[in-house]
């Protein structure tokens, strides 16, 4: 997907954008939310420097990454371009102990912290750094193999211990549905932000943050209270049609 025309790439880009925000609003406003309250985060680790430029461009401020060194890479070159400066980088992919580096000062927010080494190691690194990550806990709600973040029951305890990290800013939880199935999909979000829901009252922390939902299922994760949706295909694939509605392109 690298070699897109610019004009009428970009005003794919626009148009979709503008489907997209309208589809959040209407799943938002159908369950009594503030749409305000849900930001879209372009997941751009299938596409190149290019289309992340487009997409700033046309108005998106917040992407998202997959791999430690993907990640660092845009962001130095969004870093080295004066009309991107205020693009985020969202890190929510797999991290592994030796790529950390890569991510601390590069992502905004960390969603996939799912071991307790991992937040540890985040923590002593952060603080060696002088500034706490902000990062949320993966919790596998689904319980599939698959899946990698805490299970439901080792979930406490693991919000207990990063509670205890200085390194960490702990600001809430993110999941990943089951796919192709959109009634699995809604029962792990509300899954979610019941678990949410519990453990602020237990910890009294706000855990405002809740990284739901995806090109296939992001409306659902919206009306089941998500605050991040990661799209990916959706936004940057002409191609792209939805496992649930025909999209017209
Ligand atoms: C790729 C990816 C997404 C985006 O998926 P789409 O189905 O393309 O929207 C979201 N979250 C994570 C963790 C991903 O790896």
């Amino acid at each position: 997907m690298s070699e897109h025309n610019t004009v009428e790439y970009q005003a794919f880009l626009r148009q979709r954008r503008a489907e997209l925000q309208e589809r959040i609003e209407d799943a938002a406003r159908r369950v009594g939310r503030d749409p305000s309250d849900i930001t879209l985060v372009a997941v751009s680790k299938t596409v190149g420097d290019g289309e992340v430029e487009q997409a700033y461009q046309i108005g998106y401020r917040e992407f998202g990454e997959n791999r430690p060194q993907e990640l660092k890479r845009k962001v130095t070159s969004v870093r080295n371009n004066p009309d991107m400066k205020d693009a985020r980088f969202h890190m929510i992919g797999n991290l592994q102990k030796n790529k950390i580096n890569q991510v601390l000062g590069n992502a905004t927010l960390v969603h996939s912290v799912s071991s307790a080494h991992l937040a540890q190691a985040i923590s002593q690194r952060s603080l060696t750094k002088g500034r706490a990550t902000p990062c949320l806990l993966e919790v596998n709600v689904s319980g599939e193999a698959s899946k990698s973040g805490f299970s439901l029951q080792d979930i406490d305890e693991a919000v207990d211990m990063t509670m205890k990290l200085e390194g960490v800013s702990l600001q809430g939880l993110m999941t990943m549905a089951p796919a192709g199935d959109l009634d699995a999909a809604r029962s792990c979000f509300s899954g979610l932000r019941e678990l949410r829901d519990k453990l602020v009252i237990r910890t009294g922390m706000p855990l405002s943050v809740l990284s739901c939902g995806m090109s296939d299922d992001f409306e659902v994760a919206v009306e089941e209270g998500s605050t991040l949706v990661r799209l990916g295909r959706i936004v940057f694939d002409p191609t792209y049609t939805s496992q649930q509605h025909k999209w017209i392109v």
